[in-house]
């Protein structure tokens, strides 16, 4: 049998191996219009970024080499101009010497991959227009940034597209990205392309979204000068199209061969094409889709090089069919990596195929375990079922490991339902007990099971407008930016505020990612509330409403949450001090918030004006929180990047009088809290907030009065004279920190035990570390004189640092404040 394969990459070359390790008796000829066989194309824009360092670490094999181990006859510079299926003969041309021959087949593989597009505008013919497909064009590219070209416009934002703005940036350049849609990487859906697009920015690629490129002109000394739709002009040193591909078939179409509703080559389940003797696979062939159903082009390399195998199978007289692809994909753009499996929301909508779909944004690995890095996951899937249509991962670390299983219980029909009992590798470093994966499992079946109902951003401010939208987050995280509308209750005071809130109208909870507005919707429901949680927290809201909303209060989340780097730098800085040339540092890696505020708050107060302190921070909201920390309390902010995982920033050390910012300069900046309750999530929940508000500025008094008192008792009292009444008191009372127990589950102390393993695993301060916290930074803590009296607790049994006060100096605080929390 003589077998001839027309393209020697990935499909051609797949073909080509597996078939002499079935077949040793057959002549195969592979026919390859480049002068290169086998090379790794997805390896091409590290070489250029320098990232492949040699040449020839591309060029996997050669024709030599390919012999030698093969036995194949591989022809590269031989192209293929035309097919006689009557004849069973190509008429070959060698593009070095012009000669033209035929070549007889028993049976024709096809696998001349794809073509970039090469949109018809005016000047697109321009010289220093480049696109990446093989090893000359690569040549190419480097070759004008090794010429020392300083800028470069790339076309198209698909994986190739943001490929090359990494590469180019390490090579130097200024790089400015132009995407037709409103987001790069389409086959993602636009809120979870989010974090990528701040991430390019914050490495310097300019991204113009949502415009095309209209024309371009040539600017002198082989320079182009691109002009978008929406009047922008960029001019550069050259120009890289990647703006998508499309299918390779002018062979095919000239042979007679039928082509499918895409334009890609028509195959069967064997991949044969309509004529029995030719065989098609890759980017020019249509496949079906194990989810959409129909046929698609989906131009990847996995799927190239598994077809090629199943032809060569087929050949060899084995018959396999090919059983259809779900378009896993995954790319990484600077530090950061983003995937996708199967139907995107925009497909299933287009498709108008039913769907649910749940957010959640986890850590890659245990929260206690250094370097966490955030990860934000999309799943769809079907509502009747719960079977798995689609899933997108975007983050750090660990993200091809999520989308790989999630593909492969794609691919197996496994349900949201399964996912929940996956077991999955676990140690500190690299997941969790409940990996995302788990997690992600979890929240869906909730949502079908009745348990969770959710809204989602899309339906804000339409259809949310029938009733109150409820931020169960702290303060501080409110005050940083909110749900325009939204009222805030944080979690730990809900249960007791509860009456405040309608019962008439539904409640649209909602926190930073979905959890703590799952715990109280739950609590909700159970007091009969109708409501519904946000998909994804307002993590997923402001993703999805980036720049789209025009409210004040969004504005202020959009100022600090969008382009924290360069909103800091846009806003009225403070009265500049100055420097002293002193540089400080501290680390807040690891900490959850409002964790890095607080320890930042607490490694600013000791240094004089002009100081500086460079920060590391773990928590990727800090891009967020950091500047809106500056400036609400004064000091500016010298640079702020993410880097990697981490957020880095420098900080320079504001006039000790904090100038309180324009959207809060109105209101009082103080915080009155009375604590009734001796209880120990109360006692934490009320100095997590203390804690939040002092960090953002704020002056706090915390009252203590009644139970609150024994949070304050030492747990070692001096010996004191004291009636018997008191003595008994102070005795049947806790004292101090330690003695405290959970308001519920405490299960004789079993509850509160655990509690306190969690939070130490989960790097949450404990109660003592939180109180020194509060005492450090300077919230006042107050004791209620007449409290004291009642229950018989003297000064010499609280803890240092605590004034006494009446109710007096209480109403004089809660008066100045802007609101009194009761903590009871
Ligand atoms: P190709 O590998 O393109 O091979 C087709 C070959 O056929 C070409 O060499 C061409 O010269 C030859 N040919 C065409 N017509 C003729 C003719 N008439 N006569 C003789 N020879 C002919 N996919 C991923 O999944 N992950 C990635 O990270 C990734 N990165 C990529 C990065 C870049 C820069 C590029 C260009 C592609 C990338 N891809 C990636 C896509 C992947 O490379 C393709 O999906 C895959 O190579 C398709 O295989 P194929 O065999 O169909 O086509």
């Amino acid at each position: 049998m003589k077998v001839l394969i027309v393209g020697g990459v990935a499909a051609g070359m797949s073909a080509a191996a597996r078939l002499r390790r079935l077949d040793e008796q057959a002549q195969i000829v592979v026919l390859e219009r480049s002068p290169y066989v086998s090379f790794a194309n997805c390896g091409l824009p590290y070489y250029i970024g320098g990232i492949i360092r040699e040449r020839s670490q591309l060029l996997l094999q050669t024709p030599a080499s390919l012999k030698a181990s093969l036995d194949l006859d591989v022809r590269t510079g031989h192209e293929v101009l035309a097919i006689d299926r009557k004849t069973r003969r190509v008429e070959v041309r060698e593009t070095t010497s012009g000669r033209v021959y035929h070549e007889s087949y028993d049976k024709l593989v096809l696998c001349p991959g794809a073509l970039p597009l090469r949109p018809t505008l005016p000047g697109i013919d321009h010289p220093s227009i480049l696109v990446l497909r093989n090893v000359p064009d690569t040549d190419a590219i480097k070759a004008k940034v090794d010429a020392g070209a300083k800028s470069a416009v790339i076309i198209g934002g698909g994986y190739i597209g943001v490929e090359m703005a990494e590469s180019l940036k390490a090579r130097g350049l200024e790089v400015d990205l132009v995407e037709m849609l409103p987001q790069v990487l389409p086959p993602i859906d636009p809120e979870m392309a989010w974090p990528l697009e701040e991430h390019m920015r914050a490495h310097g690629v300019r991204l113009h979204l949502g415009t095309a490129a209209a024309a371009f002109r040539d600017a002198g000394g082989g320079r182009v000068r691109t002009e978008l739709h929406n009047g922008t002009t960029i001019e550069s040193d050259f120009v890289m199209l990647s703006a998508g591909v499309r299918p390779d078939v002018e062979l095919a179409r000239a042979a007679g061969l039928e082509l499918g509703p895409h334009g890609g080559i028509r195959v069967d389940e064997y991949l044969r094409t309509s004529d029995p003797d030719i065989y098609a696979a890759g980017d020019a062939v249509e496949t079906p889709h194990r989810i959409l159903g129909g046929s698609w082009l989906i131009p990847l390399a996995g799927p190239a090089n598994r077809q090629g195998r199943v032809i060569a199978d087929n050949l060899a007289g084995r018959p396999t069919k090919w059983i259809g692809a779900i378009g896993t994909s995954i790319v990484k753009v600077f530090d950061m990596a983003a995937g996708s499996a199967g139907a995107n929301e925009k497909t299933l909508k287009r498709q108008k195929i039913p769907y649910r779909k749940v957010y959640i944004h986890p850590g890659h690995h245990a929260g206690y375990y250094p370097g966490a890095a955030p990860m934000h996951i999309k799943v769809l899937f079907a509502p009747e079922t719960g079977k798995i249509l689609g899933a997108q991962v975007v983050g750090f670390e660990g993200v091809d490991k999520r989308l790989d299983v999630l593909a492969t219980a794609m691919q197996a029909g496994l349900t949201v339902f399964d996912l929940e009992h996956l077991e999955l590798a676990y140690a500190p470093q690299f997941g969790s007990a409940k990996d995302p994966v788990n997690m992600v499992g979890f929240v869906a079946s909730n949502v079908l099971r009745g348990d969770l109902d959710l809204w989602y951003p899309e339906e804000f401010p339409e259809k949310t407008g029938d009733g109150v939208i409820l931020d169960v987050r702290s303060p501080s995280e409110y005050e940083l930016g909110h749900v325009p509308g939204a009222i805030n209750i944080p979690l730990p005071e809900l249960r007791s505020r509860a009456v405040e809130l309608p019962r008439t109208k539904p409640i649209y909870v909602y926190c930073k990612v979905g959890f703590r507005s799952y715990l109280a919707s739950r609590a909700l429901r159970q007091r009969g509330f109708h409501v519904r949680t946000l998909a994804g927290g307002f993590d997923t809201f402001r993703a999805w409403h980036r720049g789209s909303l025009d409210d004040s209060e969004m504005r202020r989340a959009e100022e600090h949450y969008v382009e924290p780097a360069l909103s800091a730098k846009a806003s009225a800085p403070p009265p500049p001090q100055a420097l002293t040339g002193r540089v400080f540092s501290v680390d807040c890696s690891g900490l959850q918030c409002p964790g890095p505020v607080l320890k930042l708050n607490a490694a600013i107060q000791p240094l004089a004006p002009g100081d500086e302190l460079d920060v590391t921070v773990s928590d990727p909201g800090f891009l967020a929180d950091g500047p809106a920390w500056c400036r609400a309390n004064g000091h500016e902010l010298v640079e702020i990047r993410a880097e990697g995982p981490v957020v880095r920033a420098r900080i320079r050390k504001g006039a000790p009088k904090a100038s309180a910012t324009s959207a809060t300069a109105a209101l009082p900046r103080k915080q009155a809290m009375v604590v009734f309750s001796d209880d120990l999530d109360k006692a934490l929940a009320a100095f997590v907030i203390a804690n939040g508000a002092r960090a953002m500025g704020m002056e706090v008094t915390m009252f203590f009065t009644f139970w609150g008192l024994n949070i304050l008792r030492k747990s070692q009292s001096p010996p004191l004279k004291k009636g018997a009444l008191d003595r008994m008191f102070g005795l049947m009372m806790p004292r101090g920190v330690d003695e405290l127990k959970l308001s519920k589950m405490n299960m004789l102390g079993l509850g509160t035990a655990m509690m306190k393993h969690v939070m130490a695993k989960k790097n949450v301060h404990s109660l003592s570390q939180l109180m020194e916290q509060a005492r450090v930074s300077g919230v006042k803590l107050v004791a209620c004189t007449m409290s004291m009296d009642v229950m018989g607790i003297r000064r010499e049994e609280l803890i240092d640092g605590v004034e006494l006060g009446g109710v007096g100096m209480f109403i004089g605080e809660s008066s100045e404040s802007r609101a009194t929390l009761f903590i009871g």
